[in-house]
């Protein structure tokens, strides 16, 4: 038996023990109880804040602090898709109340019936101040009544501030009782800053094309553009010329953002795969991928670039199959080198290649092609044109790129040509073909296996010295 320890405790002693053991209980729950309290203060008084941050941004059109955009693990982000991910865009069950009304402002012309919604040329009425009105139309409202993509490119609007990114001003609301016959109906409007100019309209009518420095001058501010919205968790997914604004100081600012959305990092698994014009549209989501990244945007930079200098869409296809096919006769067709994963994609394997492809010659074609471009500047766009997403470079790599340190330089803003302005004239009918479904019908034809287009149907193409059948 052990012998008791000198430190053995008396009666006294063990009685002294257990009060003191229960008054620390007692502490550790008070203190525990108080850290409870000051925790459910804490989450109030930060809704309160929230509360008075809404309706800051209601009144003077962005919030004084970024919002959280990176969602939680097994979040999707602000999605609207039907991808399984976690709705985030949660606004005031009335998000309008707060707004004014269309009535404090005069139409002055209608610029562009979009794909989307209607854009005119407007007037504050008190101050004076020229702006484009941008409608969202009825017809993408969700069953509570509410433009589903239409809020999503405001939230998106609303978080941006950089001078290659279209401002939004306010938003304001038509009803019943407007003086303006054609906003007859309920109508919600962004009020954007006013450009004289859209891109495509530019290239359109000019009668030379753009000098080497200008293109240089608008790559550089579109690839900034980019780069800021990359930065902030944006994907654009529709970037092409008609969605880029110019006006007569040489400022270029990319708008339109009913396509785009947050993403997280990393990003969704499972993103709508209808997403960019045709044209601008990157050959892994022809291919059907639906996880896709920052690539698919800079696909559709190297398609502006190129569009830029000839001053036509660079592949131009009629359908999905011919879309691919035409960038394959001028990306090369994919190899396990040039595009190790190619054969993961879900459309990859309706897709018949020959057996021995020619050598990737994607640069000598290219080359061949923009025989104006300097060796970086074909290195560039050969670069943003890799058929392997991994392979291009991101916004912020191709600021860096020697293309625009090289003589000539990018053409300062002051110095570059001014144009008639289209925009302060006749509603012009913009003809996109191919351009992608939005709001619901978009999620729910996101979710269409293009594959389908391949199957079932012969089609040989030949071109760029090699055939391309799918089948
Ligand atoms: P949609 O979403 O319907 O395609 P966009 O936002 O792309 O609408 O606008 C359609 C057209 O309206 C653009 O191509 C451009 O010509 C014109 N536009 C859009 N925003 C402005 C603006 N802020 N200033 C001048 N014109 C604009």
């Amino acid at each position: 038996m052990a012998s008791k320890s000198r430190w053995a405790d008396t009666e006294e002693d063990t009685a002294l023990a257990a009060k003191l053991k229960k008054e620390k209980e007692e502490k550790r729950r008070l203190k525990a109880e108080k850290a409870r309290r000051g925790e459910t203060e804490r989450q109030a008084r930060l809704v309160g804040q929230q509360e008075q941050t809404n309706t800051a941004t209601e009144d003077d059109g962005r919030p004084p602090k970024r919002r959280k955009t990176t969602p939680e693990p097994g979040q999707g982000g602000a999605s609207t898709e039907k991808d399984g991910d976690v709705k985030l865009l949660r606004f005031p069950s009335r998000p309008w109340d707060k707004c004014r009304s269309v009535e404090n402002y005069d139409c002055l012309n209608d610029i562009a019936e979009g794909t989307y919604g209607m854009v005119s040329r407007a007037k504050e009425i008190a101050s004076g101040r020229v702006v484009a009105l941008k409608r969202l139309k009825a017809e993408l409202m969700d069953r509570s009544g509410l433009p589903v993509t239409g809020l999503r490119e405001i939230q998106i609007l609303r978080d941006c501030k950089h001078r290659n990114v279209v401002s939004l001003q306010e938003v304001v609301v038509g009803d019943d009782t407007s003086k303006i016959e054609k906003y007859n109906a309920f109508s919600i409007f962004l009020v954007l800053e006013f450009f004289e100019h859209d891109l495509k309209t530019v290239l359109e009518y000019m009668p030379e094309p753009f000098l080497l420095s200008e293109v240089k001058l608008l790559l550089y501010q579109l690839t900034s553009g980019v780069a800021y919205l990359h930065d902030h968790w944006i994907l654009h997914r529709d970037l092409k010329t008609s969605n880029l604004l110019l006006n007569n100081r040489g400022r270029l600012k990319i708008a339109d953002f009913g396509m785009a959305r947050y993403v997280g990092d990393p990003a969704p698994e499972k993103l709508t795969q209808l997403v960019v014009t045709l044209w601008y549209r990157a050959p892994e989501l022809l291919l059907g991928t639906r996880s896709y990244g920052r690539a698919v945007d800079m696909w559709s930079v190297g398609c502006i670039f190129a569009e830029l200098l000839t001053r036509d869409p660079v592949f131009q296809g009629s359908n999905e199959v011919d879309q691919i096919t035409k960038i394959f006769e001028l990306c090369g067709v994919p190899t396990s080198e040039t595009w190790p994963t190619f054969r993961s994609l879900p459309n990859a394997r309706a897709l018949r290649l020959p057996p021995k492809p020619p050598p990737a010659a994607a640069g000598s074609v290219i080359r061949a092609r923009f025989t104006q471009l300097t060796n970086a500047g074909c290195a560039l766009l050969s670069d943003l044109l890799a058929l392997d997403p991994d392979r291009r470079p991101s916004a912020h790599e191709m600021l860096q790129h020697r293309y625009f340190q090289e003589d000539p330089k990018p053409k300062p803003e002051s110095l570059f040509p001014t144009f008639p302005s289209k925009a302060g004239q006749e509603r012009r009918r913009l003809h996109e073909p191919h351009a992608p479904i939005r709001g619901e019908e978009a999620a729910e034809l996101g979710e269409v296996d293009v594959s389908g287009i391949f199957q079932g149907r012969e089609k040989e193409e030949r071109g760029g010295g090699f055939q391309l059948r799918m089948v």
